[in-house]
């Protein structure tokens, strides 16, 4: 196995999930289209609430739902 596997973990990305308001790392959040006020746009939002099933306004997308 080569050693070189440790540049993946990225902690410094962090965003902000659309429906709880917490920050999480990225990798624990997903990305849902939507609309707002008619233009196209995109929510991050944690994968816990994806799964509770938030969905943005305007959503007209399937959600896949994935392991926490
Ligand atoms: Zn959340």
């Amino acid at each position: 196995m080569p050693s070189s596997y440790s540049a993946k973990e990225n902690k410094a990305l962090v965003a902000t999930c659309s429906s709880c308001q917490k920050s999480l790392p990225t990798v624990t959040m997903v990305t849902l289209p939507g609309r707002d006020n008619g233009k196209p746009q995109v929510w991050a939002v944690c994968i816990p609430c994806a799964n509770k099933g938030w969905r943005p306004p305007g959503f007209n997308g399937v959600y896949q739902v994935r392991p926490e």
